[in-house]
């Protein structure tokens, strides 16, 4: 991408409305557009990077067998009535809305319900079971405060998966294959280190815990109780001596963090399957209930709690996995010679696959590197009159304190070129 046609502007100024820094730094940085408290548009570097956390997510869920779908954002009352989860009393941040007949819809907060209903149709004997769906798209929740920029937003993107199973065992079985999957994700986003399955409130339906998975942060809005030895936590809403007792958990090894909620799995036995109705026939003709479970990852949250994560007082470090662009290429002066090497690097990286942010401005030089920094690219190449008359080019990593000067070849090598 050429920044000479880029239509985002950077600005130098923090956004006077946002007190969240992910938000302040997104919106300055041009990744993000505010619609309003809590509703985000991204623009396409921040789309970018949400296409990077998605399509590992995406990868992660298909390598343990999950099926994508997409399902819809209006919601039929009824199927919610059947859980008594559509009183505004019993779920209270649902968005609204009505046909012009008057009839009530849902706008979708969660896929439960949806999700039970769509694929009732296709169960029946023992050998439709197990299988897991997931889908990747925006929730809609009437969150009372939306201040933290995209780490709560009232329009998010989630990854939910959902599993049924035919019995217990089975359903266990798929649960710790997503725990562990969720494990994978976090690591290829660079949040393995501080990331940690937590102990959290099951919910009223179940005497089990289910497994949140939690991020250090000191702007987090949880607190935890961690055990580094074992790599667990247990979220204070649970953190009681009975259920550290149940846990095998001593009180000695714990230290209280603050954290943010990343993803989320659930136990949810057979509260939804029977309450829609839907069962199975065994092999010995028998009905039975399904055992279910449901998978949430906040993926747009992801991406405010990895800008927080790693930003510096210069602006934003992206991890190259999530990265809107490998290289930020900056040209220095317009003399022939400059453009010309510019542009053949530019050529060289791109065709070999290599993303490239190509700062081409007519812009003073000191307003260029501020940018790089800002955006927070892994690799900043410089290309001026004083490179060309050197035959190098100056490379330095967003994290790295000095620049270097490196051959053609050098370029090539650092950036896992093959020649
Ligand atoms: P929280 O406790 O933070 O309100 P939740 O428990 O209601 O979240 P789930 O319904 O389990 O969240 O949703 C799955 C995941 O979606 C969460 O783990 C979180 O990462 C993300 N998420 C939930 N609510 C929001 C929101 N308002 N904005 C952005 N991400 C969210
Ligand atoms: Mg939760």
């Amino acid at each position: 991408m050429k920044l000479s046609q880029y239509f985002v502007k950077t600005s130098k100024n923090v956004p006077a409305d946002e007190t969240a820094r992910n938000a302040q730094l997104l919106i300055q940085a041009g990744f993000i557009h505010k619609e309003m408290a809590g509703v985000y548009a991204y623009l396409p570097l921040g789309l970018r990077v949400i296409d990077n956390i998605k399509q590992i997510v995406r990868e992660e869920m298909n390598a343990i067998g999950g099926q994508e779908v997409q399902m819809t954002t209006l919601q039929p009352k009824d199927i919610w009535e059947k859980t008594d989860r559509w009183d505004d009393k019993k779920v209270d941040n649902w968005f609204k809305t009505k046909l012009t007949n008057g009839t009530e819809l849902g706008v979708g907060l969660t896929h439960e319900e949806p999700i039970v209903d769509a694929i009732s149709s296709y169960i029946s004997s023992y050998k439709d079971l197990p299988f897991s769906v997931y889908q990747i798209q925006s929730k809609f929740r009437n969150e009372l405060r939306a201040k933290s920029g995209l780490l709560r937003g009232r329009e998010f993107i989630m990854k939910d998966m959902y599993s049924l199973a035919r019995n217990q065992e089975e359903h266990e079985k798929l649960y710790e294959q997503v725990a562990e999957a969720y494990h994978a994700v976090y690591k290829r986003l660079g949040l393995g280190d501080s990331t940690y399955r937590t102990y959290a409130d099951g919910g009223i339906f179940t005497e089990r815990f289910s497994d949140e998975f939690q991020t250090l942060s000191d702007i987090g809005e949880d607190t935890i109780y961690l055990d580094e030895a074992k790599g667990v936590a247990i979220n204070k809403e649970v953190y009681t001596d009975e259920n550290l007792a149940k846990l095998g958990l001593n009180k000695q090894d714990l230290v209280e963090k603050k954290a943010i909620e990343v993803g989320n799995i659930f136990p949810l036995e057979t509260k939804y399957t029977d309450a829609l109705d839907v069962y199975y026939t065994d092999e010995d003709g028998q009905k039975q209930s399904i055992i279910m479970g449901c998978y949430g990852i906040g993926v747009s949250r992801l991406m405010g709690v990895i800008a927080e994560h790693f930003a510096d007082d210069k602006g934003l470090v992206w991890p190259d996995n999530v990265a809107p662009a490998k290289v930020y290429l900056v040209r220095i002066g317009a003399s022939d010679e400059v453009v010309k090497q510019a542009d053949a690097l530019y050529e060289h990286l791109t065709s070999n696959g290599i993303d490239v942010l190509y700062d081409d401005r007519d812009m003073r030089p000191g307003e260029k590197f501020a940018d790089a920094d800002l955006l927070g690219i892994p690799y900043r190449i410089v290309v001026s009159d004083k490179t060309v008359a050197a035959d190098t080019y100056e490379l330095k990593a967003r994290t790295a304190d000095q620049a270097e000067q490196i051959s053609f070849a050098e370029v090539s090598k650092t950036l896992g070129i093959v020649a």
